[in-house]
């Protein structure tokens, strides 16, 4: 990714907050173990405090640790997708045009990696500094109640329930209302039963204003 592209990155689905952390996490600004390294400061361990193996990077503590994996595994069974081709912190964050078949669709599944990824981090830093545990379905939870509220507060071009939120194939299903419209306007049309009624509704209403 080009950095002017990365200073122009936005969802607009999602506060402030969630685009100055993204920001940041690509930048390598976030305070991992190895940053906080590299600017000198002493650490005990520079290993992932979630898995304890591998020195915790960005990419390892947002995307490649296993424990992390766990957690990316539900959005995608709820997204309809099978594996996540995403193999740095840059490919989690761009808006994938391929997976997602309508740019509404495609800037809500932006937004919801970014919730994936700030949730992650914000519960790592609740298992370093407040001693909490990593309970994964909590953190899976947490990412769909906290997307739904951010999201569609802020949606203006479409709407979306609780209930639609926690449906699968969301991949294909988000589109904005004049979408909609339009494709139950395209029904209407080649459907001949909705034909049907449709001219006999208006035939009625055709015969009682001969009649009034
Ligand atoms: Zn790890």
């Amino acid at each position: 990714m080009a950095a002017s592209d990365v200073e122009t990155l936005r969802n607009k689905s999602l506060p402030q907050k969630i685009n100055i952390f993204i920001w940041r996490a690509i930048k390598c600004k976030i305070r991992t173990r190895s940053e906080l390294d590299k600017r000198g400061i002493d650490l005990n361990t520079l290993l992932c405090p979630l898995c304890d193996t591998e020195v915790e990077i960005v990419d390892h503590i947002l995307i490649s640790c296993h424990n992390v994996k766990h957690i990316w595994h539900l959005p995608l069974k709820w997204w309809n997708f099978n594996t996540l081709n995403i193999s740095n912190i840059e490919e989690a964050f761009v808006e994938n045009q391929s997976v997602v078949d309508t740019l509404i669709g495609r800037s809500i599944w932006q937004a919801t990696r970014w919730v994936c990824c700030y949730t992650i981090w914000k519960n790592r830093n609740n298992k370093i500094f407040s001693n909490k545990e990593w309970i994964p379905n909590k953190i899976i939870t947490d990412i769909q109640t906290q997307s739904f509220d951010w999201i569609s507060k802020r949606l203006k071009k479409t709407s979306i329930k609780w209930h639609q939120w926690l449906i699968t194939h969301h991949s294909t299903h988000l589109r904005t209302n004049k979408e909609l419209s339009e494709l139950a306007l395209v029904k209407e049309a080649k459907d001949p039963k909705i034909n049907r009624s449709v001219n006999r509704g208006r035939t009625i209403l055709i015969l009682q204003f001969i009649f009034i």
